[in-house]
Order: structure tokens, then sequence, then C-alpha cells
């Protein structure tokens, strides 16, 4: 293992040393993406993106999750874009169907309502499929089982800078749990009961609720309402123990229990961030400002022109949505205490 402290800014020792990272220290950890094999373009722009600002130096494992078989073609592609070793998972139908407590007919009406009101997804059964296979159940799949961190990408994402360090490792040596770049607010129409079900999980399980958490980012009103801020789970860096624990399990087990990835449209965004709000310290929970990233149509840029020179970011800082109005990052900061950083103000709106 490297002997000196994780290297975050160029002024710390050990910054332009990538000797003892080549084949170096790697962490338990690995890439995971969900993805139809119709994706497999769109993945190939993101795994390109990851490998050059990240991963070719240091050739982390990507699982590919599939509710059908891959085919020869993604496999191909994907396998010669990364640098580690890949691997090819097919879901199981448990995982990705309907629960035999769900009423297929009022599951109906609601797609059949939602495509009136033409909410976004909201006549789609494979989405709801996906959202909770996100929210429960990518992390026990088996080839998921041998690795105690994630990163998910998704595709057609881009991330604009260099990236000097392991988040992995930057991920254990701090004790963090769950991160994110960026944050916004959740569309009502998608979970308008989620909240309920919510406060029914902490009535019922008040041991699995962290002292010092994060519920002032999630409720402007000490729990009572949910204010649909939530950490964007396109990107995500976390741990997989804590997803496969108990406090979890019976979290997603309850939710999944009063039917919303059904009877509404509960995404996995909001149901992650839920749960690392209230169940994780809100130290647990890291904002990386250093990895500039898009996924349409939002761009986290870091602040700061120095600090995006240094790590030869081409993202355009205009764009960046820390600061804009639609954006709960700011909660975050003054939750956390944390200065924000020098130049937020110049493109805040
Ligand atoms: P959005 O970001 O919410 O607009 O949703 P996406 O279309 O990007 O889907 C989220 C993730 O789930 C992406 O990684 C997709 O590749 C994946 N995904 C979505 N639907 C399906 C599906 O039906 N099957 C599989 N295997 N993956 C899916
Ligand atoms: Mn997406």
């Amino acid at each position: 293992p490297a002997q000196y402290p994780l290297a975050m800014t160029p002024n710390d020792p050990g910054w332009n040393d990538l000797s003892g990272i080549k084949g170096g220290p790697r962490m338990n950890a690995t890439f995971v993406t969900l993805a139809r094999n119709a994706d497999v373009w769109e993945i190939a722009k993101s795994i390109r993106s990851v490998e050059d600002r990240f991963n070719r130096r240091y050739n982390y494992d990507w699982v590919f999750l599939n509710d059908k078989p891959f085919d020869d073609t993604f496999k191909k592609v994907t396998s010669s874009l990364v640098s580690g070793k890949t691997y090819y998972g097919e879901i199981p139908t448990e995982h990705w169907s309907f629960p035999p407590h769900i009423d297929q007919e009022k599951a109906k009406k609601v797609r059949e309502d939602m495509r009136q009101r033409k909410i976004i997804y909201g006549d789609s059964v494979s989405y709801r499929h996906m959202c909770r296979f996100e929210s429960g159940f990518f992390f026990r799949q088996p080839l998921m089982m041998n690795y105690d961190y994630y990163w998910r990408v998704e595709p057609s994402v881009e991330f604009h800078c260099d990236i000097h360090y392991d988040p992995f490792r930057f991920m254990h040596e701090n004790k963090k749990k769950y991160s994110f770049v960026l944050s916004l607010y959740e569309y009502f129409e998608t979970i308008p009961t989620l909240w309920d079900s919510v406060t029914k999980f902490m009535k019922n399980h008040p041991e699995h609720i962290a002292e010092g958490n994060s519920m002032a980012f999630l409720s402007d009103d000490g729990g009572k309402t949910y204010n649909k801020c939530h950490f964007w789970s396109n990107f995500e860096i976390g741990s997989l123990n804590w997803l496969r624990s108990k406090a979890y399990i019976d979290y997603f087990e309850s939710l999944d229990q009063d039917g919303g990835f059904f009877y509404e449209r509960w995404g996995d965004a909001p149901v992650h961030s839920i749960a690392a709000g209230l169940m994780l310290k809100k130290e647990e929970i890291h904002f990386f400002n250093d990895i500039a990233y898009y996924h349409v149509p939002f761009t986290h840029c870091p602040t700061g022109e120095q600090y995006r020179l240094d790590r030869k970011c081409h993202c355009n800082p205009k764009e960046n949505f820390d600061w804009k109005g639609y954006s709960c990052t700011s909660r975050y900061y003054e939750l956390n205490g944390l200065k924000k950083p020098e130049g937020w103000q110049d493109n805040s709106d």
C-alpha cells in the first residue's frame, strides 16, 4: 500500500507520484452498470470517459447487469474498453418482476393514469422494475458479493476532470458510506406517499435511525414532511456492506411491502437518499466536488478556475448546477457546516 496519506490537492505529497498506483493498492471495489444490449454504444462512451479520467491508472473491475442475457457485441465492446476485469450477470426473475402482494389491476390503472398526465416514465413497467432493482437488489447479486465498494455508471454520462486519487480509497479511509455529485428536488407526482412509508418505517424501526443524521437535508420541519431533496443516483460511490446491512434491508423491505414502486413510481434516487439521510451519520455522506460529471440534463463542474485547470477539466463552469435554485447541494453544505468554495456566487443562476 502507498505510504503517503491520500493526495487530494497538488500541494499534498504524492500528488504526482503515480508509481504506487499502477498495479498498486486497490480497494476491494468495482464499477457497476445496469444496461440493456441496446445501450452498448452509450455505455461505451461512459466507459471511455471513466477510463481516460481515472481507471486507466487503477484498473478496477466492472460488473454489468441485465434482466436479459448480454449479447456478444456488448461483451466484446465493453471488455475491450475496460482496463480491469469485466463480469456479466443476468438478473433473476424475482428481482425484476411484480412481487406477489402487488395488485396488478391497480398497478395498471396507475400507469394509464400517469400516461394521461404525461408523467415521465409514468406508463413504463420496465422503468419500475429498474428502480426497484436499483433500490433493493443490485448490491446482492452474486457478482457483487465479492466487493466492499461500488461506483455506479450509466450510459451516456461524462467525466470532465482528471481524478488524481482513488475515490474508493478515500471512502474507506474517511469512513464514508455514500456519496454524490448532484442533488435536486424529486418530481412529487412520482412519490406522493413515499414519506408516509418512511415515517411508518421510522416508527417501526427506531433502532435503525442514526443519531446525528441528515434529516435536515430531507425535511424542513423536523421530519413531518419531505422536502423532495435527493442525491442523484445515476452517479454513486458507496459501501455495499451498508446496503447489505440489516438496517438497509429492513428499510427496503418495508417500502417494498407498501407497493409504491408499482402504485406510484418511486425512484431509486429518493429511496437511496432517504436511507442515507436517516440511517447514516451526516459525516458518512460525501460530496465529491472534484468529480466533474454530466448526466442529461445536469452538470457538476467544480467551482474555481485554478481548481479546474489543475485537473484539466473540460466542463463549462457556467453549466455547474450546484448553486442553482433547483439544486439541494447548498442545503448539504449548510447542514454540514461546510464553507462554499471561492467564487460560488459567480454561477449561481
Ligand atoms: P434515467 O436516467 O432515469 O432517464 O433512466 P435510464 O434510461 O438511464 O435508466 C437507468 C439505468 O437503468 C441505466 O443504466 C439503463 O441502462 C438501465 N435500464 C433502464 N431500463 C432498463 C431495462 O429495461 N433493462 C436493463 N437491463 N437496464 C435498464
Ligand atoms: Mn440515465
